[in-house]
């Protein structure tokens, strides 16, 4: 059921019942979540198995087929994304080569007509968090892949969301930097205190980030757990062995 926004332990995003077809393909196979306030849920499965498509269900960019879509206790299944509360990072490419950093941080918030004096305050202190502030003046091709993936972060940080969607935001990265990204968004969870819900199918990520693993396998939910418990108590041999294995 949806809750108002009065409970004790608030609910971030729920997910009823949600179901989703491609044509006459159904690809989602009626998903029943609930994610607390401030958590870090990472949804972890194999190529194919849906997570794209969930969280670009909960952020409005793919309609739903059958079911609802609550986030703060609001339903939003039939609402844009801008009005959703939420904020995307997608892989860092999807800059705007032509802006500067400083413009890409701040393009969102101009098409929302949010005044400059708050759209510069706010291009600031995103900038700070993410260590970017010596960089606002160049243009994404002059930046790093570490550092292009940190604009891409800051782009969704101006906005102030309730939850921030991650969809494999480091898979474009080298190892070493995708481990040093990792460590930075654990810290941007602590220091923002947002939910944010991670998607990857790498198990080192889920492992590490994650308050709560959601285990997808052919858009069913296998498993939800801490990180402990579905290492130690999988489920079933699909999770063990999806957990367990080595990449
Ligand atoms: P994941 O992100 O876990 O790799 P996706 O959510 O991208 O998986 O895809 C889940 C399933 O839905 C796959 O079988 C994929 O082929 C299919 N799919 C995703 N997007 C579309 C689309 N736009 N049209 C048709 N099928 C799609
Ligand atoms: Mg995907």
């Amino acid at each position: 059921m949806i809750h108002s926004g009065s409970d004790v332990t608030a609910t971030s995003v729920e997910l009823v019942d949600v179901r989703k077809s491609f044509g006459a393909v159904e690809v989602i196979h009626g998903i029943d979540l609930t994610i607390p306030e401030g958590s870090f849920v990472v949804f972890v499965g194999p190529s194919g198995c849906g997570k794209s498509t969930l969280l670009r269900m909960i952020a409005g960019l793919e309609e739903v087929t059958d079911g609802l879509i609550a986030i703060k206790g609001r339903e939003v299944t039939d609402l844009d994304p801008s009005e959703r509360g939420i904020a995307m990072v997608f892989q860092s490419y999807a800059l705007y080569p032509h802006m500067t950093v400083r413009d890409n941080l701040a393009f969102g918030l101009k098409m929302a007509r949010t005044p400059a004096e708050e759209i510069a305050a706010r291009v600031a202190s995103a900038a700070g968090i993410l260590k970017i502030e010596h960089l606002l003046d160049r243009r994404p091709g002059q930046l790093s892949g570490g550092q292009r993936q940190r604009v891409a972060i800051g782009r969704a940080i101006v906005r102030k969301p309730d939850v921030f969607l991650f969809d494999e935001p480091l898979s474009n990265l080298d190892a070493e930097l995708r481990v040093s990204m990792r460590i930075e968004i654990a810290r941007l969870h602590r220091e923002l205190g947002n939910t944010m819900i991670y998607v990857t199918h790498d198990q080192t990520e889920a492992m590490t980030l994650a308050d709560r693993i959601v285990v997808l396998r052919d858009g069913r939910i296998e498993q939800v757990g801490s990180p402990r418990e579905i290492y130690q108590d999988p489920d079933n041999l699909f999770v063990a062995g999806f957990i367990g294995s080595p990449r």
